[in-house]
């Protein structure tokens, strides 16, 4: 969205909302919080159209109409750069610069999204709605929410304020906190094995995979190697690896289950491997290029001959 044209007045409003979405406008059913789960951007995407559509003036059939003067105000400009510490930039910003709507995903620099940045959607959700309308906050990184973050939103949850609601967007849930997952209405994009495979940089990693049952383990300590260096960096590829090889193997097992296979044991156990991996990256700072060495020589170990 950042990258298109600025704007001039009324302009179509083109993501659409998936049907539980739409549907919880048209009945008027808002729950107080949502999980929004896949992979690439559609999941991001379809929170900030959603969160729109929440304090749309018009009808709930065609929200957000993107001309109305909430609509207006709603519309995203340039995103300001958050900092979770609040120095370098605000721990939160508006969507657009309507009052009613926040958004907090990970500062520029940090890791994770810290406790600070739920604290401070936490007391603005407390305060009544500027028009009386309803209040909306999106999390757009909500995986990398750190335990201690989690419990603050925690409680959050299990206190909404009314006519407000949380809007958590994952890549895959796995980060989460059980008891967070379950207080939230989830939206899932079925394109999150599928994506994941799309994309140069996936394109390469699966080239890798497809021949990682003949690779020495040499081979793979070096490939994992390729994983260390700043954190945040680290982490990010070190996490679209995990992505592409969930996605990957999920497609491996499922055509060598369609082909009858039955000695499907090992790559199952990779599989389970890699949510762990997934989980402990994201969950409890895991060191990025120990996480890939390990999901790697699991791979080796479950691939499918
Ligand atoms: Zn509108």
């Amino acid at each position: 969205m950042g990258d298109a044209e600025p704007s001039k007045g009324h302009h179509v409003v083109d993501a659409a909302l998936p049907p539980g979405l739409r549907e919880s406008l048209i009945t008027g059913r808002i729950h107080s919080a949502y999980l929004l789960t896949g992979s690439g951007p559609t999941p991001r995407d379809t929170a900030l159209c959603f969160a729109r559509a929440l304090v749309c003036q018009a009808g709930a059939s065609e929200a957000p109409c993107g001309s109305c003067s909430s609509c207006r105000r709603s519309e995203p400009g340039e995103p300001i750069a958050l900092d979770g510490t609040g120095k370098k930039g605000p721990p939160m910003r508006h969507v657009g610069d309507h009052p009613d709507l926040l958004w907090i995903e990970r500062g520029a620099s940090d890791t994770r999204v810290r406790i600070g940045q739920v604290r401070a959607i936490q007391a603005a959700m407390r305060l009544r709605g500027s028009e009386g309308s309803h209040r909306a906050a999106v999390i757009a990184d909500a995986e990398w929410l750190n335990q201690e973050a989690q419990n603050a939103l925690l409680r959050l949850l299990e206190e909404p304020p009314p006519r407000t609601s949380l809007i958590l967007v994952t890549q895959s849930p796995a980060g989460l906190l059980a008891t967070v997952r379950s207080r939230c209405q989830r939206i899932g994009f079925p394109a999150i094995t599928g994506d994941a495979l799309e994309g140069e940089e996936a394109a390469d990693i699966v080239d890798h995979l497809n021949r990682i049952a003949t690779a020495s383990v040499p081979q793979l300590l070096d490939w994992a190697e390729s994983f260390r260096g700043p954190r945040a960096i680290a982490a990010a590829g070190t996490n679209e690896l995990l992505g592409v090889a969930s996605a990957w193997l999920h497609r491996e097992i499922c055509d060598a289950s369609l082909a009858g296979r039955t000695d499907l044991d090992g790559a199952l156990r990779a599989f389970e491997t890699l949510q762990r991996c997934r989980k402990g990256l994201a969950q409890r700072n895991a060191n990025p290029q120990m996480v890939a060495e390990r999901a790697l020589l699991a791979l080796r170990d479950g691939a499918l001959q």
